[in-house]
């Protein structure tokens, strides 16, 4: 039978006040997992409002006991890791290899983050003048709402949540309406793990209808989003009139650069894990590959074989190399860029087409699909498609080739495959992207550094490392005065 997902409000798991409901479904064959109750505006009062009840309680405990209950969420992920791989597998359809991946980047960040609970170094530092004491600290924002997206339903969320409640931030977290059952999840066990009732709400909904609410709602002090550019720059144009704090993560166009002097074959196991992982829908995936002319063909002609032996299945299915796009609409975007691709001169040289043989017909497949003959200005190598397609452009030299990685309003994530010292220090000075690989492909973050993107991938901001902290918190300077008389900054130094 399925289960029934409800919203977290001050510590209840409760419907929202509609009383409606809509379907989480298994973009594999479309089965049935849970129904899920639909917030409306008057449920995200009632979270905003206790989130602002919770907040001074929880700022007010110290920051290494906020980070004990982030320990605890940490060892019961661990004890849950299979089950919550599994659950997220059918959720949004990546192979469980992949689910179990995400599921480890949630608990790392966690645990990453807990150890912050005795950390959040300020600094102290001397003043100018005689018995007078300069430093700074941290100060939380207030109430943080978390917009998150369905690609990673696990890790994602993690990012967010864990740096926000380190910091003393109270939350409103609404993520996306493919993946409610991994939030649910997230929230059942750091309400295990002790987090007071408030601390953390949730809310699920359409992010269309509630989103500006959230984002312009009084009670609201920080955006966190992650999600599609478009949506990012919505949600900053209606924070920035009322000068609130936001933080985007947005989409990329990433880039492997393969050089005529890089191993090949290293370059090919980059490249289809880059492009064709989560079915390309990680914000990192390699949907373009610029290829040294020099090897083009080998590259060219490796990559077709490796996208025509993948198999399409389901993601539980120990078999399956490639899993489904996680809804129909996803589908029908990726479908629609082929004939673009092919107008625009692109040939089509593996795949290409929406999967409809036998149990494939019941879910989202998209063929892994690689095209050629790709010119940088064309829109399959400037458009973020989200799905399990690449585009392969040829490049005479490296600065070509960096020439062409820039040449999107993105920059997120890039590789080069080289043997050559020289051209991998030129790349990574050069390449405009906020994550750089040298011989590996443009997935495989590790959350002790900062992630995120220049250009139109995000908004300035990082998440994960110590980086995360510069989101949920704020600089706070702070003078103490033991003089006992007044002494004026600038005015009063004592001559040298
Ligand atoms: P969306 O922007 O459609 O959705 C992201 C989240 O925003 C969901 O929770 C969604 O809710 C919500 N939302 C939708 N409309 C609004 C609105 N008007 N106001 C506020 N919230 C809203 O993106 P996708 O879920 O389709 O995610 C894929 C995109 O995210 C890709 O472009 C990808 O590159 C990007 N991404 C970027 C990452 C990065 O770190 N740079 C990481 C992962 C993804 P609902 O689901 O209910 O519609």
């Amino acid at each position: 039978m399925a289960m029934h997902l409800q919203n977290h409000i001050d510590g209840r798991w409760v419907d929202s006040v509609s009383g409606e409901t809509f379907e989480n479904t298994d973009p594999a064959n479309g089965e049935m997992i849970a129904t899920v109750t639909k917030s409306t505006t008057a449920d995200v009062d009632k979270a905003v409002e206790a989130a602002r009840r919770a907040y001074d309680a929880w700022r007010l405990m110290p920051a290494p006991k906020r980070g004990e209950i982030l320990y605890r969420a940490g060892e019961i992920m661990l004890a849950r890791k299979e089950d919550l791989a599994r659950e997220m597998t059918r959720e949004m359809g990546k192979v469980v290899a992949e689910a179990r991946g995400d599921v480890q980047e949630g608990i790392d960040m966690t645990y990453y983050i807990a150890g912050e609970g005795r950390r959040q170094f300020g600094d102290v530092v001397p003043a100018e003048l005689p018995n007078k004491w300069a430093m700074s600290m941290r100060h939380p924002h207030g109430v943080v709402a978390a917009i998150t997206p369905w690609n990673f339903p696990f890790a994602i969320p993690t990012w967010k949540l864990m740096p926000a409640l380190i910091c003393g931030n109270t939350l409103v977290f609404k993520p996306a309406s493919y993946t409610p059952l991994l939030a649910v999840r997230l929230v059942q066990i750091l309400e295990e793990a002790g987090l007071p009732k408030g601390v953390l709400n949730l809310v699920l909904g359409p992010g269309g209808d509630l989103g500006d609410h959230i984002v312009t709602h009084p009670g609201v002090d920080l955006i966190s989003f992650t999600g599609s550019s478009d949506t990012g720059a919505h949600i900053g144009e209606l924070a920035g009139k009322l000068l609130k704090r936001v933080s985007c993560e947005l989409g990329g166009k990433n880039a492997i650069v393969v050089m005529d002097d890089a191993n090949v074959d290293l370059a090919i196991d980059g490249i289809v894990w880059s492009a064709f992982g989560t079915s390309g829908q990680r914000c990192t995936a390699a949907s373009r590959v610029i290829t040294h002319r020099g090897v083009a063909s080998e590259v060219i002609e490796k990559i077709v074989g490796r996208a025509k032996r993948m198999r399409m299945g389901h993601g539980l299915e120990p078999t399956t190399d490639l899993g489904p796009v996680v809804s129909k609409s996803a589908l029908e975007k990726v479908a629609s860029y082929i004939p673009i691709a092919e107008k625009e001169g692109a040939t089509v040289a593996a795949g290409g087409k929406i999967a409809r043989e036998g149990a494939l017909a019941k879910g989202f497949f998209h063929e892994p699909t690689v095209l050629t003959d790709v010119k940088p200005n064309m829109r399959v190598a400037q458009e973020e498609i989200f799905g399990p397609v690449t585009a392969v452009i040829e490049s005479t030299n490296l600065d070509e080739a960096i020439k062409i990685l820039n040449s999107t309003k993105y920059g997120l994530s890039c590789s080069l495959y080289t043997s050559n010292v020289n051209n991998a220090f030129r790349f990574m000075r050069d390449a405009e992207c906020g994550l750089v690989y040298l011989n590996a492909g443009t997935i495989g973050a590790e959350i002790q550094l900062p992630f995120g993107g220049m250009k139109a991938t995000g908004n300035g901001h990082r998440e994960a490392g110590r980086a995360a902290l510069e989101v949920y918190s704020e600089w706070k300077s702070i003078y103490v005065d033991y003089s006992g008389k007044l002494q004026r900054a600038q005015m009063d130094t004592p001559p040298p």
